[in-house]
């Protein structure tokens, strides 16, 4: 992509209401605008972003055997008056009525209309276990949007629902997800420590919530710090067919202690000593077990193996997708700018062409350009008639991982510019050497 066709638009100084670095930096870097309060416009360098996020869920929801489907963001109110939950939502529910007076809603999750689709198209035990997921943007009128798109009242998330025949099964599911979930997050360059959450009135141990630590986050957490040691996805391999390896990993991956305010445990942390800390943290995902919640009220009923009637039990799985861009930026960031994990960077490489008027530099420049997108390489190449300074400032405040940076000097002497962003690495040397080391 040429910077000078595409549409980028960066500012210096960050918007008065923005308190939070990836709020201010999303506006500075032109990857979203507000429309509305607690709604945004994802411009193209923030879609990149937010659709890169979104493959990576996809593809680790699909590696463990959920299997997607799409439905509608307006719902009619009829499925939660059925499941009793229309009166109870509240005023987060954005109610909606159409001509013919009918009450729809702007749907802030799926449970409600998936157990009824789920309830009509089964007629055995054999339909179950399922995992269903969804992609789709939810609305929840919050009281207070703010933080940009960490707290939205539009936002975009992932839901994931699981019908089993029993909670033995269920457990099988949810350690699925579970282990699922730590994948995601470490492939996007994150730590997400699974901690202990609210179950309601089901009771029990499973619920967990991902937890990013931030000083920005909402919540307070406390956790033992082992979770603060880097962990990548490859130490969260796991056969999610092999049911009694995946519960020895989600045992492996609770024995530590992580909780959130909510669910402290005093006689734990007094164990822990020196070895507690506490931190801020910003939830990305939350995966929750509630039996019979929903089958039961909408008498959703299969005959077991046996021919007995049985009411299937499920849960949810949700990832904020769109949150995931504003937490990824609190983690990963410096005072120039946005520093993208190369995983959900918007382009792989900045190319730089230091001096547009130099004959010689545009067209090594051009030619790099050609070469990096015919190998397939992401590229954003700023070709337009600039300083040098603007533009390596621009680069290093949308963050993406490489910055190549053609110049008169070089281009004299044969070389090229290699910079990482992350590490400020710089490195010369000849075209090809840059072109093999980025494709
Ligand atoms: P929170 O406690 O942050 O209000 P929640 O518990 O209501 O979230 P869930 O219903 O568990 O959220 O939704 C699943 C995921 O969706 C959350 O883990 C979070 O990442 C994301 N999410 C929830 N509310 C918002 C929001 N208003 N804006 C952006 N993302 C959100
Ligand atoms: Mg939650």
């Amino acid at each position: 992509m040429r910077l000078s066709r595409y549409f980028l638009p960066v500012t210096k100084e960050p918007p008065a209401d923005a308190q939070i670095v990836s709020h201010k930096l999303m506006l500075r870097a032109g990857l979203v605008r507000q429309t509305s309060a607690g709604i945004y416009a994802w411009l193209p360098m923030g879609h990149r972003v937010l659709r890169k996020i979104e493959q990576i869920v996809r593809e680790e929801q699909d590696r463990t055997g959920a299997i997607e489907m799409l439905m509608p963001t307006i719902q009619s109110a009829d499925y939660w008056r059925d499941t009793g939950r229309y009166d109870a939502y509240g005023p987060e529910m954005l109610r909606i009525t159409d001509r013919q007076d009918r009450d729809l809603l702007y749907g802030p999750t799926n449970e409600d209309m998936l157990t009824a689709i789920f309830r009509n198209a089964s007629n055995s035990y054999r339909d179950l276990p399922r995992i269903l997921y969804h992609i789709q943007w939810k609305f929840r009128d919050e009281i207070r949007p703010r933080f940009g798109v960490m707290r939205g009242r539009e936002f975009l998330m992932k839901d994931a629902y699981s019908f089993d025949l029993d909670e033995a099964g269920a457990r099988v599911s949810y350690n699925r997800m579970f282990a699922a979930y730590l994948r995601t997050f470490a492939r996007m360059g994150l730590r997400a420590i699974p901690m202990q959450a609210d179950t309601g009135p089901i009771g029990g141990d499973l619920s967990h919530e991902f937890i990013i630590l931030a000083p920005s986050g909402e919540s307070e957490v406390f956790f033992h710090k082992s979770w603060e040691e880097a962990r990548s996805a490859e130490d969260y391999a796991v056969d999610a067919d092999d049911v009694e390896a995946l519960q020895t990993f989600v045992d492996a991956m609770t024995a530590d202690y992580a909780a959130t305010d909510e669910k402290r445990d005093e006689a734990a942390e007094a164990e822990l000593g020196d070895d507690l800390r506490r931190s801020r943290g910003i939830e990305v995902g939350h995966i929750f077990y509630f039996g019979d919640k929903y089958s039961k009220p909408l008498d959703f009923k299969l005959p077991g193996p046996d021919g007995d009637m049985v009411t299937p039990v499920g849960g949810s799985y949700g990832i904020g997708v769109s949150r995931l861009v504003g937490a990824i930026i609190e983690a990963s960031h410096d005072d120039d700018g946005i520093v993208w994990p190369e995983p959900v960077a918007p382009f792989k490489v900045g190319l730089i062409n230091m001096r547009v008027d130099d004959d010689a530099c545009a067209a090594a420049a051009d030619d790099l350009y050609a070469k990096l997108e015919a190998a397939g390489v992401e590229v954003l190449y700023d070709d337009r008639d600039e300083r040098g300074g603007a533009k390596f400032a621009t680069m290093d405040l949308i963050g993406l991982p490489w910055q190549l940076v053609i110049g008169p000097r070089g281009i004299k002497n044969g070389v090229v510019e290699l910079k990482n962003r992350a590490t400020g690495e710089r490195d010369e040397l000849s075209a090809e050497a840059a072109l093999e080391k980025l494709a």
